[in-house]
């Protein structure tokens, strides 16, 4: 028989489904902290994340949640930066009083034996109030087709997974096992597969992240084998968390990451061909042959800056990002990687400068 003084301790304990995180710029858009952006615009996506004590069994060299990373999980940062705990049915209380401004709810699992019930529950109790769209982004080791199916029957309009490494290599190199040992390449895509089957074309995306080993051609498989699939890809810059296991790797060169950046879109939008991408003998990116008169116009005017807004699922009327993450790809204090809005002139000029291009364009 477990302790009562342990089943009290247990129960005082902000754990879910009655306590979650909820990232730093959801918790300003609901005025439950103060702050304010660096540059003025509307926000209206609320991520919230599970919370238990013992954290996420995963252990992965890049996460600020990662189990052997030190530090009470309650107090680790994720996407370094912090996510205050609130009590859920407060939390979600308050997003029916701002629902008006709210444009995606999303719900991030960890790997948890607990993880797939409370989602349910915090599902449950959200769809009873809140009618903005909801995604989940999922943990793969935790689930199965009827679990995902139980998503779906609740209410849950995507499903977003974290497969962060683009190449099974990468994968291994640095998601290590969780002690069920479902931590793998082929589990994951069994479930992104299976989460495509149950939620149906463009419903579920792929978290891609740019600066973990991977090379660009990579990368630029990943986006055609994905799009061939009617499934989203999203991408995300590395960018190292202290103390974790890649504390001391560095952020991918922002010439790199813009040129993935506009590759992408011009694969996933302009029909760009892999023929007409040239690769070094490393798999870096080197060239695009801009024939079409369309892909043309697209890299001149860049497009107006759409390539380098975050990716996102999007707005009920599927218009706009409603999931724009600010500080997911950058620290607060440094310029944006993706942009949460539409870039400005400045922004533009910058950037052009940063894809160098001249030499980029034959
Ligand atoms: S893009 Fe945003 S809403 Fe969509 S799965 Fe990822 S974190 Fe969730």
């Amino acid at each position: 028989m477990i302790p009562l003084e342990t089943v009290q301790q247990e129960t005082e304990k902000k754990v879910s489904p009655d306590f979650v995180r909820i990232s730093m710029a959801s918790a300003i858009a609901l005025r439950l902290r103060s702050g304010r952006f660096s540059r003025d615009f509307e926000f209206g996506g609320i991520n919230l994340l599970l919370n238990y004590e013992n954290g996420c069994l995963s252990d992965c060299g890049y996460c600020g949640l990662a189990r052997t990373r030190p530090g009470d999980y309650e107090d680790k940062s994720f996407i370094r930066v912090e996510w205050p705990m609130v009590e859920t049915d407060q939390l979600i209380d308050r997003m029916a009083e701002h629902e008006d401004k709210l444009t995606r709810l999303c719900i991030s699992m960890v790997t948890h034996g607990r993880a797939y019930k409370d989602t349910y529950d915090i599902t449950k109790r959200l769809r009873a109030k809140v009618k903005t769209p909801l995604s989940l982004l999922i943990a793969p080791p935790t689930l199965n087709e009827e679990k995902l199916q139980s998503f779906k029957d609740l209410g849950v309009d995507m499903i977003g997974v974290g497969l962060d490494a683009v190449s099974e290599k990468v994968f291994k190199q640095h998601r290590t096992d969780v002690p069920n040992g479902s931590l793998r390449w082929d589990n994951y895509w069994n479930i992104i597969n299976a989460s495509r089957r149950i939620f149906g074309p463009w419903k579920v995306n792929i978290h891609t992240v740019v600066g973990l080993g991977e090379t660009d051609l990579d990368l630029v498989d990943m986006f055609y084998h994905l799009k061939d699939n009617e499934i989203l890809a999203y991408l995300f810059n590395f960018n190292p968390e202290e103390d974790s296991r890649m504390g001391d790797w560095v952020s991918p060169h922002i010439t790199r990451w813009r040129r993935i950046q506009l590759v992408k879109h011009l694969i996933e939008n302009y029909n760009l061909q892999k023929k007409d991408i040239e690769f070094n003998s490393d798999g870096g990116i080197e060239r695009i042959s801009a024939e079409g008169n369309d892909i043309q116009i697209a890299i001149q005017s860049l497009d107006q800056g759409l390539p380098f807004m975050t990716n996102g699922c999007p707005n009920e009327a599927g218009t706009e990002v409603g999931c724009t993450r600010p500080y997911g790809s950058y620290r607060p204090s440094e310029s944006f990687r993706d942009f949460p809005f539409q870039p400005e002139t400045d922004d533009l000029k910058l950037i052009r400068k940063e894809l160098a291009l001249d030499e980029l364009i034959k």
